[in-house]
């Protein structure tokens, strides 16, 4: 079936999106506005940055941490920790070892650690708990089987938040580079622990999962009670290939070649599994990013996606390996590559309660409960 593609960026139907008259997508049209209201703004955003940090600081006397940062090994968070350090913060960075890192990513971070003279708490997960977790999801046939990764990242920081009394919570998550764009529609949420749970009575061998750090329905929801997350690029002028620069030049950084890819499970997740089984390309959302942020020109993005995300023998290499160390046939993942997608909805999920909640108490009621509570600004 042809693709109708945004003329804009290279956004397409294989996700949920509308086009206006001109051919522009509807996830351009969402960009636009959330760059003018939470994005960089010269001479707003510097004002508004001194105050934030003047506020941690402040709100942080006493304690041995200013702030914690989630270090991945990945270009955003870097960047973030040297901007921290830079403007004189006292960072705590955490970096949670799920099983799958790249050497090269561990590498950057203890670099980067070393020079800047950073303490980092590396959180390592229990493996077999991880890969019975992981294993479930890899048999149950959803589209974002990389949850277990992805809540056990939040589920750590909050945990060395409530372990340290940190009061911020710094994110490499930024409007410039990722834009407004959400995640792929067929993928549901990593907050959601009931559904991680559900999938895991059907498709796990039943081993305990108690060394998993399960978020809470609050927590996961609502965030940590007193704590406030703050993307700090968004503050500043933030482009991927300057950061890239910059990290490489100061560090010795290096970089390891597509988005979320310092980790091999998510780079197979993102660049195999979803383009066989769902048909989608999360590059195109990842490059429209880049063209709508001024560092790729529509043209380089259609030819750069016209290539295989990373080499076809690496691909094979890293679906052996993680074959191997979840314990699945090879018959079996290609007999499950081939069915069809397995919707959410066949599992027990949150989501129903939460979706409950927003038609009681609207969106801004929601909010209006949020900050009664908890002093989030995210
Ligand atoms: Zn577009």
């Amino acid at each position: 079936m042809a693709q109708q593609v945004c003329t804009r960026c290279i956004m397409d139907t294989t996700d949920s999106i509308t086009f206006d008259a001109n051919g522009v997508c509807s996830v351009c049209a969402h960009d636009d506005e959330v760059r003018a209201l939470r994005g960089y703004r010269p001479g707003v955003s510097e004002k508004e940055l001194e105050k934030t940090i003047a506020a941690i600081r402040e709100n942080s006397r006493g304690r041995d941490y200013d702030c914690i940062i989630g270090v991945s090994g990945g270009v955003d968070s870097a960047y973030m920790l040297y901007k921290a350090i830079e403007m004189g913060l006292r960072v705590l960075a955490v970096h949670v070892d799920s099983g799958w890192n790249l050497e090269m990513a561990e590498e950057n971070i203890r670099k980067m650690c070393t020079a800047l003279n950073v303490k980092l708490h590396t959180y390592v997960m229990d493996w077999p708990t991880m890969k019975e977790l992981q294993r479930a999801y890899m048999l149950s046939g959803v589209a974002n089987i990389d949850v277990p990764q992805d809540h056990l990242y939040c589920a750590a920081i909050y945990e060395m938040a409530r372990k340290y009394n940190v009061k911020y919570i710094l994110n490499g998550s930024n409007i410039a580079t990722e834009g407004a764009s959400a995640p792929f529609s067929a993928q549901h949420t990593y907050r959601d622990a009931w559904h991680m749970k559900s999938i895991y009575k059907k498709h796990g061998r039943g081993f305990s999962l108690k060394k998993y750090p399960f978020l809470s329905i609050r927590d996961a929801w609502l965030g940590l009670p007193g704590v406030t997350k703050i993307n700090l690029l968004d503050f500043m002028p933030y482009s991927k290939t300057e950061a890239i620069r910059v990290l490489s030049e100061k560090f010795g950084w290096q970089y390891y070649g597509g988005k979320h890819f310092e980790c091999r499970f998510t780079r197979y997740f993102q660049s195999v599994y979803l383009v066989k089984k769902f048909g989608y390309d999360k590059r195109r959302s990842h490059l429209s990013c880049l063209i709508r942020n001024g560092e790729m020109t529509r043209e380089e993005a259609l030819a750069e996606i016209a290539l295989p995300p990373y080499p076809v023998e690496q691909q094979q290499e890293d679906e052996a390996y993680i074959l191997e160390r979840l314990e699945i046939a090879p018959e079996e993942w290609q007999r499950i590559l081939a069915a069809p997608p397995t919707p959410n909805s066949a599992y027990f999920s949150q989501q129903k309660l939460i979706d409950l909640a927003m038609t009681v108490l609207g969106k801004a009621g929601m909010d209006k409960m949020k900050k009664k509570i908890y002093s989030v600004k995210s």
